[in-house]
């Protein structure tokens, strides 16, 4: 079976159906490519034929390439992918003229595309190349080319053809950050040109109607004009120039994608259109060969997808949630029970008052509103969604849950009371998850009459936004637990890390160091801006100071003690502790206190650091190297989760870059901390390591295991990539 069908009617309109065997959404591979083109060659040969119309056989029209073409693509080196791309030109571009004359611009076949649902990436540029696309009025449609959050741009055309189509500003937000529409968003931004009930038979009418002069695009026709102007326009000018210093802000200059898409834009728009695809394809070949756009689409979206999916799930039935209880409904409780409500979990929220019970299900009355008054949320979903949700103190009320989900004061003895409780009450084969931060979950667990139904769910703060969920098994923690954990995390759309049971599990062991290094440098006299600075321009989204004032100072305060108290004289962070201690006694808390390592005016909004800070730690002459100093914020983070792999904290690196990206933004450019050290090179890595130890001592000493990959020449994923245990090497 292929993946495009190819139909004459009597009406003289070819069908080219769009329909990938096996697959619930067609993607783009190389061999689909060559039909599609051997389609529109035998329709523009038919005399018979009037027009051809594309569409699809599936609810959808397309997600777009299959990165793994891609991937392949890359394999073949610059070359290779820059003669593949303009391969898709060729062929884009034969649609687009249709067979028309090139000089009369007369007698060519009109081709249009209907849209039955989403369509992204591939999905969308060809359409751009039809002569008019007629989407359905499929609300739940998506429509746009989202390439550029994973790490390319659109490089079938669809950056030079969007851009000529609506001008560069209007297309900025579409190109730059991946702006995804519904069909009717979509056709009053003019990316598609008609929304209607019956897509197919809207098209089919068009092409019988169609006029020679229906088929020629802007570009194509006498006197075009970029719209917004080009670049050489005083218009187009600005447009320009405030783009370039945009996307510089944004990215730091370190996503080639953003940088290479804007010089594709930029260089296309001062030549022909066929010259400005060609542009358009070397930006993109620049990009692809880049190991960044490789890793970012690996950690980005096929590792992703395939956590999500449940790569690492244990192969037991089905344990979807149908009734959750969550305990505690402070900050996080609220925000579990309303991503529960919202995925149509059944949620019996328990507080110790009632009042306390009423305010978390206010947050989810709050966020609701605020949704309506976005026009995102109907009042009837509101109702829904707030109706399966029953704010309590009564433990009773937990009857029937197959799942509980506790956030009650990271307290052992709070929880262990919490846990008899609801134990006394749910059914014998519930499980019962904790979702604290810092506690062992195999101490907790021995509250619990059934350990092995005990696991952590740990949800990252605020829990509607954050992408991340950590699942974490304690010692006693069984299959049956960590399938119910990934499916309740499925359930609620978020991305899913299954790790076991150490100190801050994973991604707090990783935080803490970069915070901290953040600190130690305070307190050693490097310019707090440079130190802020320096993460930012490595990708990091918010630098070590502004990230504890924003955690808060006596978090830090709170976890030093509780560390320093079980970890006794192997404790490694005074330095840390004499700098967050001495800000605690000043009261300066972060954020939350409007003051911290930054000052605050008083509506809370960031202003410079603050001079109390340099005045205590005054600024040393001799500054370090930007280079030195990102050297430090990175390896602190990379080095922890290395050792997390080693000693099976993590089990998988897909999980451990993953997992860095979306639980603490871990520049993403990179594609994680195992990737980023696989774009160095282990023996690279060695180097700075051994640099930094000489320095600054043990905590930076190299990895048994990194030294074992610069030994060997191998990068993590050529050794693990498949998801392989270290200790299995
Ligand atoms: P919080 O103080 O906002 O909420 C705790 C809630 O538990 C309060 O409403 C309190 O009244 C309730 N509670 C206390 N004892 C109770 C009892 N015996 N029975 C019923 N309810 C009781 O705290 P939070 O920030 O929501 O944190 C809750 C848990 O989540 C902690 O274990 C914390 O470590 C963990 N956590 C917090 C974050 C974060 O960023 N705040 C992130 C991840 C995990």
């Amino acid at each position: 079976m292929a993946d495009f069908k190819y139909e004459l009617g009597a009406d003289g309109v070819a069908v080219i159906t769009w329909d990938v065997p096996e697959k619930s959404m067609n993607v783009m591979s190389l061999e689909g490519f060559a039909l599609l083109d051997s389609f529109i060659d035998k329709a523009l040969a038919d005399d018979a034929v009037k027009g051809v119309v594309i569409t699809s056989g599936k609810p959808d029209f397309a997600g777009g390439m299959d990165l793994n073409v891609i991937a392949e693509m890359r394999a073949g080196g610059a070359q290779a992918i820059f003669d593949g791309v303009m391969r898709m030109h060729t062929i884009l571009r034969k649609i687009e003229l249709a067979g028309m004359d090139p000089k009369t611009k007369k007698g060519g076949k009109p081709i249009a595309t209907a849209l039955p649902g989403t369509a992204l990436g591939i999905g969308l540029e060809l359409p751009l190349s039809t002569h008019r696309i007629f989407a359905a009025d499929n609300p739940k449609a998506k429509i746009g080319l989202p390439e550029i959050m994973v790490g390319i741009f659109p490089g079938a055309g669809g950056t030079t053809r969007l851009v000529r189509k609506m001008g560069a500003m209007v297309a900025a937000p579409f190109l730059l950050e991946g702006k995804l529409s519904d069909p009717k968003k979509a056709r009053a931004a003019g990316i598609v040109d008609e929304v209607v009930e019956d897509p197919l038979a809207a098209a089919k009418a068009w092409v019988l109607g169609a006029t020679d002069a229906d088929l020629v695009k802007p570009w194509d026709a006498k006197g075009y004009k970029m719209p917004g102007g080009a670049p050489y326009h005083p218009a187009g000018f600005m447009t320009f120039v405030g783009a370039s210093a945009m996307v510089h802000g944004k990215t730091m200059g370190v996503y080639p994608a953003a940088k290479a898409l804007l010089s594709a834009v930029y260089e296309g728009a001062l030549v022909p259109f066929d010259q400005a695809l060609k542009i358009e394809a070397r930006w993109f070949t620049k990009v692809l060969i880049n190991p960044s756009a490789t890793a970012m689409i690996r950690s980005l979206f096929i590792n992703k997808g395939a956590l999500e999916k449940g790569a690492n799930r244990p192969d037991v039935a089905d344990q979807r949630v149908k009734k959750v209880g969550v305990l505690g409904a402070g900050m996080m409780g609220a925000g579990i029970a309303l991503v529960s409500a919202l995925a149509g979990i059944q949620v019996v929220l328990i507080d110790a008052a009632q009042e306390a019970a009423d305010r978390g299900k206010a947050y989810s009355a709050a966020y609701l509103d605020k949704g309506m008054a976005r026009k995102k949320v109907t009042a009837e979903k509101k109702e829904a969604v707030l109706g399966l949700i029953t704010a309590t103190t009564d433990y009773a009320a937990l009857d029937g849950c197959d799942l509980i989900v506790e956030a009650v004061f990271e307290d052992p003895g709070v929880k262990a009371e919490v846990t008899a409780k609801a134990e006394a009450v749910i059914p014998e084969d519930a499980i019962f998850a904790t979702n604290t931060s810092t506690l062992p979950i195999t101490g907790l667990a021995k509250a619990s009459k059934r350990p092995e139904q005990y696991i952590g769910i740990h949800f990252f703060s605020p829990v509607e936004k954050m992408l991340l969920v950590e699942i974490i098994k304690g010692r006693e923690t069984g299959p049956v637990a960590v399938a119910k954990a990934l499916d309740y995390v499925r359930q609620i759309k978020k991305t899913p890390i299954v790790v076991n049971d150490e100190r801050f599990f994973y991604a707090n062991r990783c935080i803490i160091p970069y915070i901290n290094e953040g600190i130690r440098m305070v307190a050693e006299g490097v310019n707090p801006t440079l130190i802020e600075n320096a993460a930012k321009m490595v990708g990091m989204p918010l630098g070590p100071l502004q990230l504890v004032d924003e955690t808060s100072i006596d978090l830090g305060v709170k976890i030093a003690k509780a560390t320093k108290a079980a970890m006794g004289d192997a404790y490694p962070d005074e330095a840390v502790d004499e700098v967050v201690f001495w800000m605690a006694d000043q009261g300066r808390l972060g954020r939350k206190t409007k003051s911290g390592f930054y000052d605050y005016d008083e509506a809370g909004k960031r202003q410079g650091i603050s001079a109390v800070v340099t005045d205590h730690y005054p600024q040393a002459t001799d500054q370090p190297e930007l280079t030195h100093v990102q050297h430090r914020l990175l390896m602190a983070q990379v080095l922890e989760a290395v050792r997390a792999f080693e000693a099976g904290v993590l089990e998988d690196i897909r999980e451990g870059d993953v997992g860095a990206i979306l639980g603490w933004g871990f520049a993403p450019w990179s594609g994680g901390p195992f990737a980023w050290l696989d774009i160095i090179g282990a023996g690279r890595a060695v180097e700075i390591c051994e640099a930094l130890t000489a320095e600054y001592g043990a905590r930076f000493e190299t990895p048994a295991l990194l030294r074992d990959l610069a030994a060997t020449g191998e990068t993590f994923y050529g050794r693990y990539g498949e998801g392989q245990a270290a200790t299995a090497a």
